[in-house]
């Protein structure tokens, strides 16, 4: 190995009982890249979560236990998983837990043949309850690296930073947004660099996306919401929206295109919002240089702010899934938590979606299920709403977030302390945090979302319900 300045980006694998790639990358941990490698840092990434990397394919073909991962329409998918046993506290679960993605004796081999030993490590927290998948790679790492010194960063360090720093075995806790002044007085402080010799100024100077034969691209127009629903930490983590360069953009989508990438999903928690400045400019471009595109926004749009005009420019550029939040029929839970749209207006969008092109193979509904307050009946009712404006309903089961204020109404009634362990956060153990939504109830539910005749674009049952929490805030970490 030869002492260079080497950053090592790695991505965890993690523990959960599902875990769809619905266009999934750790998007905050490649703008770490991206800023590094202007700053003149040779950097690596390993994300263990790479569903297209042929390693990990070849190690679970020798080795018993492990799924392959699977490739489906639009570059959505699974990465390989084994199955695990659950901690005791989950035993009540009816449901089986696997570790996702790169195998631990994978990735200690991949460490050890890095052919430069890494000056720094930046590792990914995303989701709280993912924290024990963190944890056991950083003792990995550190295994195999003692004396390099580990930063974490993400969404879990930033909402739950002490819990980060006594759990996860990081040297450095890196905890809200990533910029390039805090990287540079992060290397100055930890002693790694005193001079740079890349850009430090803020023009933007190349794109990292260093995955081999990757099946989309990831994009964002702009960073955080105008809006600020009480169960969603987009204001915790990016306080004020911000708009991005849309030239720069363009340049991105090439980038992609050049590879080969043909489907795009956006990362906007508020895409539709000021589109004048950027959205609808930038599918004009599209729509006459990248025909071949499809688009995705995995991220709920803000249905009031649609209109013909933009519903129609959506349509040329190609887009191929839409999806919008709803959340609730239930009138006053519906205006405690944000007010997403009310259902006429609902009824009305739809329509202008649907003139435009648009069937209801692209145009998914979330509808959250076990909002604090919520009742059984007001789900189904918020169900049979979106069935009957001909469009598909996706559920998307609450999940509580450290520092949003429907956590702490979830912990009141809670039987279970999700404070204390951020496992138990995960929006698939609704069922343990609230006795209204049973694992019946929960199923009953869902299927009413099968009931209707419908063919979906991604069917529900490659993805029986939707991990909003990572929605809320994957492109923040
Ligand atoms: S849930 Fe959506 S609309 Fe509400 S604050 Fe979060 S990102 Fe914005």
């Amino acid at each position: 190995m030869t002492f260079t300045k080497n950053i090592l980006l790695i991505n965890p694998f993690v523990y959960d009982f599902t875990a769809f790639d619905y266009w999934a990358k750790p998007k905050g941990l490649l703008e770490v890249g991206k800023i590094f490698t202007e700053l003149g840092f040779t950097v690596e990434l390993i994300d263990c979560l790479c569903k297209e990397d042929k390693d990990m394919a070849a190690f679970a073909r020798q080795r018993s236990g492990i799924q392959q991962a699977l490739v489906k329409q639009y570059g959505t998918g699974r990465c390989c998983r084994q199955e695990i046993e659950k901690p005791p506290n989950m035993n009540t679960i009816a449901r089986r837990m696997y570790r996702f993605g790169i195998h631990p004796d994978l990735l200690r081999e991949r460490l050890k043949n890095l052919k430069t030993k890494p000056t720094l490590i930046g590792v990914s927290g995303i989701m709280t309850y993912w924290c024990r998948g963190v944890k056991e790679t950083i003792a990995i790492v550190k295994d195999i690296f003692p004396y390099t010194p580990v930063v974490l960063g993400g969404i879990y360090p930033s909402l739950i930073p002490e819990h980060a720093r006594e759990y996860s075995g990081a040297d450095i806790i890196f905890s809200g947004k990533v910029t390039k002044e805090r990287l540079i007085s992060l290397l100055q402080q930890t002693g790694l660099c005193t001079t740079i010799s890349g850009r430090t100024d803020h023009a933007d100077t190349c794109f990292f996306y260093p995955y081999p034969d990757p099946s989309y691209g990831v994009i964002n127009l702009s960073e955080g919401c105008p809006k600020n629903c009480t169960y969603c930490a987009s204001k915790i983590l990016r306080p004020h929206y911000t708009g991005h360069n849309v030239e720069m953009a363009l340049q991105e989508i090439k980038f992609f295109a050049d590879q080969g990438i043909q489907d795009i999903a956006f990362y906007d928690d508020a895409l539709l919002f000021q589109k004048e400045k950027r959205l609808l400019p930038f599918l004009e471009q599209v729509v006459d240089e990248f025909p071949l595109l499809r688009f995705h926004t995995p991220n709920g749009m803000h249905l009031d702010l649609l209109d013909n005009k933009t519903a129609d420019l959506m349509y040329r550029a190609n887009f191929k899934t839409l999806r919008f939040g709803f959340e609730t029929a239930q009138p006053e839970l519906s205006i405690r938590t944000g007010l997403k749209i009310r259902l006429h207006n609902c009824k009305n969008k739809i329509e202008i979606l649907k003139e435009a092109g648009f069937t209801r193979e692209h145009i998914g509904i979330y509808v959250m299920i076990g909002l604090p307050g919520q009742t059984v009946e007001s789900v189904e009712e918020s169900l049979e709403f979106v069935r009957s404006c001909r469009v598909n309903a996706n559920i998307t089961e609450f999940s509580p977030i450290p520092g949003t204020i429907e956590f702490v109404n979830a912990q009141q009634n809670a039987p279970v302390d999700f404070t204390a362990d951020p496992e138990l956060q995960n929006n698939s153990l609704l069922p343990l945090r609230d006795r209204t939504f049973s694992f019946d109830v929960v199923n009953r539910l869902k299927n009413i979302c099968y009931r209707a005749p419908r063919k979906s674009a991604i069917s529900d049952h490659q993805m029986p319900s939707v991990n909003r929490y990572f929605m809320l805030n994957q492109g923040k970490n």
